[in-house]
């Protein structure tokens, strides 16, 4: 396989930026600066290659959106404009109100029950040796139409459909989180998380970091970030934030513990020379990069593009780690994919590349029974897209459920749906048999 990493200047496509250097294009701060935030932003950068149909278009897809928008420079650069209605990289990043479907009647808004598992303001604790910290409600890019990111209900400020209470880097308030974490010795993995850790100032990586690393049963700490895909710029020019992302390495290393990066890309269209040489400084640094994607319809969910995504990251020394079955939150109906053809994907990619690049296929189950191998369902109706799962090491014998999007369903599941009437009472009366197929009416 022949890997090509882009180096031209693609930002020169782009209108507004269509005399902008790679000094400027390469500099984290002005990305930061030059961000796309609003409709009206859009339009200046795009100017003609934006039509009439697609602004309104967006414009009623933000009216929709859990969402607000948030788009560096350099992620917008890499859709293709003349073809934006079906491009990967849009479709993650600007909703399009065409493109919306009616929410599922069991979806929630916060699918993964992380409230319910709140340890402390900052921390879910799940599972029974691993935490996931969320220090920062900030991020530089905001995903999607809205919500594919799990925690949509909290980042991003409020939006047309939603308000919300964000908050952003509050270092004062850690204390007790780093408390409770020294108090619980069972605790040995840290996930630091948001928010996007890209977000967390120098001073703040290093407090975090060394606070957990002095803490004897804490083995390993990840931080989690979309920035490697979105402003791999950061990696190149930001000194100072891996000055102290390196400190925190080393600092782990001298002890046997590990500090790595979680990311998260979901194509190869986000894979550019820039990322070539954010991976090359961070190897050199030697941290550690896995990647977590989401599966998305239309934008990732068909075994070519995701085994050219995994090889990709292979080569790049990302190890291709989760990728998950969307999880059931507003507004992203249209993206998610049935847990069938989950399914069928992983089966395709297992052997396809080494077993340690080849990613676990998960559905998290909603309700808070955590990751789950989506091969590991008690019981699977196809025709209802009903998936039941449990979670032993988890929630006992705690039964959850993973609904399949209703517009990808044969006819006799859509139909159980679509008839409102009576539909609690069925779908208690199919519970109720133990996910057994009932015969749609
Ligand atoms: C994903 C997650 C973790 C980390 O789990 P891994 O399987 O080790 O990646 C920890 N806590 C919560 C709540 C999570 O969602």
């Amino acid at each position: 396989m022949s890997y090509d990493f882009r180096g031209d200047r693609f930002w020169r496509k782009i209108p507004g930026w269509n005399d902008g250097s790679a000094e400027e294009f390469g500099d984290y701060s002005w990305q930061q600066r030059n961000s796309v935030t609003s409709l009206p932003r859009v339009g200046k950068v795009l100017q003609h290659l934006l039509s009439n149909a697609l602004a309104k278009d967006i414009e009623a897809g933000l009216e929709r959106t859990p969402m607000n928008v948030r788009m560096t420079p350099y992620i917008f650069s890499l859709i293709d404009w003349e073809n934006a209605v079906d491009d990967p990289v849009r479709k993650q990043f600007l909703p399009l109100g065409s493109q919306f479907l009616e929410d599922h009647p069991c979806y929630m808004d916060d699918s993964l029950n992380e409230d319910g598992d709140k340890a402390t303001p900052y921390l879910i604790h799940r599972y029974p040796d691993k935490v996931l910290f969320l220090p920062i409600t900030l991020c530089p890019v905001y995903c999607s139409y809205c919500s594919y990111c799990t925690r949509s209900r909290v980042v991003g400020g409020s939006t047309a459909v939603k308000s919300k209470s964000t908050y952003g880097a509050t270092h004062g308030e850690w204390e007790s989180t780093f408390q409770y974490i020294r108090d619980n010795p069972r605790i040995e993995d840290v996930v630091i998380s948001g928010g996007d850790a890209f977000l967390l100032r120098p001073a703040q990586i290093k407090q975090i970091g060394l606070t957990l690393l002095d803490i004897p049963h804490i083995r390993r700490i990840r931080f989690a970030t979309k920035g490697i895909a979105i402003l791999p710029m950061k990696i190149l020019t930001d000194e100072k934030w891996m000055a102290a992302l390196e400190l925190v390495c080393q600092t782990g290393q001298k002890r046997i513990k590990e500090v790595c990066i979680h990311t998260h890309f979901s194509t190869e269209n986000e894979m550019t020379g820039w990322t070539l040489l954010a991976m090359l400084e961070l190897v050199n640094r030697g941290i550690r990069v896995r990647n977590q994607s989401v599966l998305i319809r239309g934008v990732n969910n068909s075994f070519d593009v995701m085994y050219r995504t995994i090889k990709k990251l292979a080569y790049l020394n990302i190890q291709p780690y989760y990728i998950y079955v969307h999880d059931m939150v507003p507004g992203c109906e249209h993206l998610r994919t049935t847990v069938a053809e989950a399914c069928d994907l992983s089966k395709r990619l297992q052997g396809s590349i080494a077993g340690f690049n080849t990613p676990r296929m998960v559905c998290d189950a909603p309700g808070g029974g955590g990751k789950r191998e989506v091969s590991s369902y008690d019981s699977y109706d196809r025709t209802l897209g009903i998936s039941t799962w449990s979670a032993p090491s988890v929630r006992g014998d705690e039964i959850f459920h993973y609904y399949d999007p209703i517009d990808q369903l044969p006819e006799a599941g859509q139909e159980f749906w679509n008839n409102r009437e009576g539909l609690e009472e069925r779908l208690a009366e199919f519970k109720s048999k133990g996910g057994s197929a009932v015969e749609p009416t």
